[in-house]
C-alpha cells in the first residue's frame, strides 16, 4: 500500500523538477522518473527568462545569481545593411536551457531522480494511480505528474488524437562563445536582443551567458534563433540524414545533413546583416527544429494531470517556455494547498487555470508567428510593431533588474 501522499513525476526535464521539488516541500513522498540516463544539461540552446521562472527557481531553493540570465536593456531593428533601424527600451534577460536547469537539478536529491526509466502506461484504480515502465518495473502512487514533454507518453495514453502540429516554418539555433565572434559584432550586438527581418523571415539573436554563469564581458556566449518557412514537404527533407532515416519534427544536431547547413550558411552571408551571417557561419553545429503547436483540450485525467510541454507548446516567439512551465508548477502546488488534502478539487482548480493560461499563451504565440507561415497570407510586419508584441509580457512578467 503507497502511504497516503506519494506523487510520482514523469519527466526529469525543467517542469517535472519544479513539480517534483514542490511537491517534496509540501510534504509530499515524491519520486521523480526520466528516460534519459545520461546529463541532460549539456544539451538545450538559449532561452529568454521571466520573473516568474525565478520567482519558481527561488521558491524550489535552486541557488539564483544575476549570472544565471545576462540583460540588455533594449531591442532594436537591425537592418540588413547592419545599421540599427530604430531601438525601443524592451529589455531581454536571455540565459540557456542549461544555465537554468543545472541548479534546479542540484536542488532536488538524487536519490529521488531516477533516471533512465521510461514510462509506458498508466493504471489507475480510484485514488491509486500505477505507472509501468518500460523495464518492467511498477510504481504506484496517488498522484502521477505527465511532465513528459511534448511527445508525452502520459498524454498520448489519455489524449492520443493530439500531437504537435506543423505551422508551417522551421528554427534554426545556434550559440557562439564571445571570442569568436566576429570583429564588430561587440559593437551592435552586444548590448541589446537584435531582430532582423529578411524577406518573410525573422531573426532574433541576443547574448547569454557563458559557460558556468559567466556573464562577465569576454565570457558570454552570443544566441540566435532564425525563422524560416518551410513547406511539409521541405521539412520531412530537412528531417531526413544522410542514412535515409527521417526524425519527425526534430532531428539530432549531428544528423542534420551538411548540405542543409551550407546552404543556410550561403543564405546567411546573403540576406542577413553582415555581421549576422558572419556569426551565423561560424557556428559549428547548428540546431533545426520543426515550429509547431500543440494543444490539450484537457489536463486532468482522474489522479494524473499533465504539466509543461505535455500539454502545452507554444511557438517559440512568447520566449516563455521554462516561466509557463515554472507557472504550471506552482499552479499545482497552490491549488493542493488551498483544498488542503482534497486533490480531485485541487487537480480541478489546477486544470481549470493551467487550461485558460495555456490557449492565452498559444494564441498569442499563433499570432505572433503568423506571417512565418509557409504558403500562408504574406502579412507585412512592422519592425516596431514586432519589438513591442514580442515575447509575452501580458502573461510573464518581465523582469525589472534597474
Ligand atoms: C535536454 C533539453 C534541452 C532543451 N533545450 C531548450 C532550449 O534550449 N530552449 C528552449 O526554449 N527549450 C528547451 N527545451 C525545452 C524546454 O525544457 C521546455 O520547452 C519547457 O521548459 C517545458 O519543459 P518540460 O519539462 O515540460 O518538457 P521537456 O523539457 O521537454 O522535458 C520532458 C522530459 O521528459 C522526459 N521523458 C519523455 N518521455 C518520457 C517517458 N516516457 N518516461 C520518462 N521520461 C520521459 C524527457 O527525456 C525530458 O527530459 C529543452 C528540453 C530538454 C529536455
Amino acid at each position: 500500500m503507497a502511504p497516503l501522499r506519494r506523487a510520482l513525476v514523469i519527466g526529469g526535464s525543467i517542469g517535472g523538477l519544479f513539480a517534483a521539488q514542490f511537491l517534496r516541500q509540501a510534504g509530499w513522498d515524491v519520486a521523480l522518473f526520466e528516460r534519459s540516463a545520461g546529463d541532460l544539461a549539456d544539451r538545450g540552446a538559449g532561452l529568454n527568462t521571466s520573473a516568474e521562472l525565478f520567482d519558481g527557481l527561488a521558491r524550489a531553493g535552486a541557488a539564483v545569481n544575476p549570472g544565471l540570465a545576462f540583460h540588455v536593456r533594449s531591442s532594436a531593428w537591425l537592418k540588413q545593411d547592419g545599421t540599427i533601424g530604430l531601438e525601443i527600451p524592451r529589455g531581454w534577460h536571455g540565459s540557456t536551457w542549461g544555465t537554468i536547469y543545472r541548479p534546479l537539478r542540484a536542488a532536488f536529491p538524487s536519490a529521488l531522480y531516477h533516471a533512465g526509466k521510461a514510462v509506458e502506461r498508466v493504471e489507475q484504480d480510484g485514488a491509486s494511480v500505477t505507472a509501468i515502465f518500460a523495464d518492467g518495473t511498477r510504481e504506484q502512487g496517488n498522484l502521477l505528474i505527465g511532465a513528459d514533454g511534448v511527445y508525452s507518453t502520459v498524454r498520448r495514453q489519455f489524449l492520443p488524437e493530439i500531437a504537435p502540429t506543423q505551422a508551417g516554418y522551421i528554427a534554426w539555433r545556434g550559440i557562439l562563445d564571445e571570442r569568436d565572434l566576429p570583429p564588430g559584432a561587440h559593437d551592435v550586438l552586444l548590448e541589446r536582443a537584435a531582430f532582423t527581418f529578411p524577406d518573410n523571415e525573422l531573426v532574433v539573436s541576443l547574448p547569454v551567458p557563458g559557460a558556468d554563469n559567466d556573464a562577465r564581458p569576454g565570457h558570454r556566449r552570443y544566441y540566435f534563433i532564425w525563422y524560416r518557412p518551410a513547406s511539409a514537404e521541405e521539412q520531412r527533407e530537412l528531417f531526413t540524414d544522410a542514412s535515409g532515416r527521417n526524425h519527425g519534427l526534430t532531428i539530432p544536431p549531428p544528423l542534420i545533413r551538411a548540405e542543409f547547413i551550407a546552404a543556410m550558411k550561403e543564405v546567411a552571408r546573403k540576406v542577413l546583416p553582415p555581421v549576422l551571417g558572419e556569426i551565423v557561419g561560424r557556428v559549428a553545429q547548428p540546431l533545426l527544429q520543426s515550429i509547431t503547436d500543440l494543444e490539450a483540450p484537457r489536463m486532468v485525467f482522474g489522479r494524473v494531470a499533465l504539466l509543461g510541454d505535455s500539454a502545452f507548446v507554444a511557438r517559440p516567439h512568447v520566449a516563455a517556455g521554462t516561466s509557463k512551465v515554472a507557472l504550471d508548477a506552482a499552479g499545482l502546488i497552490d491549488a493542493l494547498a488551498a483544498h488542503e488534502g482534497d486533490i480531485d478539487a485541487a487537480l480541478r482548480q489546477y486544470e481549470r487555470e493551467r487550461l485558460a493560461f495555456g490557449r492565452a499563451i498559444i494564441s498569442h504565440a499563433r499570432y505572433l508567428g503568423a506571417y512565418l507561415e509557409a504558403g500562408g497570407a504574406t502579412i507585412a510586419r512592422d519592425p516596431e510593431q514586432v519589438l513591442r508584441e514580442y515575447g509575452a509580457p501580458h502573461l510573464v512578467r518581465e523582469m525589472n533588474f534597474d
